[in-house]
């Protein structure tokens, strides 16, 4: 219920509007958004990068209606590769970047989203990087995938993002794994209805495992995929860690992957043994919708919030 609700609140535009104007609401979205600003996430990222961690950028923005705002986030987007391209310190792969294809035209039409998404995958291909296509609500999977699929015989710097919570995912896992996708396992962020998606966590976090397992497979491998286990679950990720030591399974074959500001003992933590882990970095004014999904994740957010709300 708690979770709906901040969900719900999370699509509200004019509750966006006003959260964005409040300096307060501002500073408290710093907690897991790295600035309004490119020179700030980059900052942000480069820090996490002399920390031996790697990094996804995300310049947030989300169900982009007009043609022209998806063409600009494309070119902003592209101007964000080129600038980490110029920084020794995360050119290549260790800043690659992510991006919604809501915010990249899919509202107006799937060629035209395509069209953007190409042009961003080509010039990461050109400077050597890679393009992370987040998955947003289940209004979009299929497209989502289907446009991850075309791209795919074009290109094969980009990583698709698939979510344990919903039923359909290892169907779609299949065809993945065929082409050696790289793909980013998280659970699920979305308010999703119990005939899409299992509504109880402990059912999410079982399919979760089953997935990663799938991923993970001897058969995934042997076809080049790759599993990014976008993961804070402890639980989650120590099962995980078992299953890699018991399976021998080398580490160009998978990374961790948490989000800024989540689980920083993990972090360093699993890169200190040695293992890839990338944290995605969200930047942007558009940081209402992701910090209330982050919100909606833990009650104790919520409460944090109030508190600081009620002593500012
Ligand atoms: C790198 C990355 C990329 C992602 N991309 C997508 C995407 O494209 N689409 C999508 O739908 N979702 C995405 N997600 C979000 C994901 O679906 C979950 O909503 C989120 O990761 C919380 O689930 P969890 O796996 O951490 O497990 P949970 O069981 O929710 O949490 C496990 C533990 O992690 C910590 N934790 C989790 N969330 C928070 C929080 N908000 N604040 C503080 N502590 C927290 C707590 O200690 C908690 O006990 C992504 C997550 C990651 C890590």
């Amino acid at each position: 219920m708690f979770r709906a609700t901040l969900l719900y609140l999370s699509r509200n535009r004019t509750l966006q509007r006003q959260a964005t104007g409040l300096p307060l609401a501002r500073r408290l979205s710093r907690r897991f958004v790295a600035g309004e600003t490119l020179p700030e996430a980059l900052a942000a990222a480069e820090a996490l990068n002399r920390r031996g961690i790697l990094v996804t950028l995300d310049h947030l923005g989300e169900n982009v209606t007009n043609p022209e705002e998806a063409r600009r986030a494309t070119g902003e987007y592209i101007e964000i590769l080129r600038q980490i391209a110029q920084r020794p310190g995360l050119a290549g792969t260790r800043c690659t970047i992510s991006v919604k294809l809501t915010q990249l035209g899919l509202d107006t039409s799937d060629e035209f989203c395509l069209e953007n998404t190409r042009a961003a995958v080509s010039e990461a291909a050109r400077l050597g990087n890679w393009v992370e296509i987040d998955m947003e609500g289940s209004l979009y999977t299929e497209r989502t995938l289907n446009l991850y699929h075309r791209l795919r015989l074009e290109f094969t710097n980009l990583r698709v993002c698939v979510q344990a919570y919903l039923y359909r995912t290892q169907g779609d896992l299949r065809p993945l794994i065929e082409v050696g996708a790289s793909v980013r396992l998280c659970k699920g962020a979305y308010d999703e209805p119990p005939n899409l998606a299992f509504p109880k966590k402990a059912e999410v976090d079982a399919n979760y495992r089953r997935l990663l397992a799938l991923l993970l497979s001897e058969e995934a491998r042997k076809a080049g995929a790759f599993a990014a286990i976008a993961t804070h679950d402890e639980r989650i990720i120590n099962w995980a860690l078992g299953t890699i030591a018991e399976q021998r399974i080398e580490r160009q074959h998978f990374e961790f992957q948490m989000l800024y500001g989540i689980r920083r003992d993990w972090q360093e933590q699993l890169a200190a043994q040695g293992y890839t882990v990338r944290v995605y970095v969200p930047y942007g004014q558009e940081w209402y919708p992701y910090f209330m999904r982050r919100l909606a994740e833990r009650p104790a957010n919520f409460l944090f919030l109030l508190r600081q709300i009620v002593s500012a």
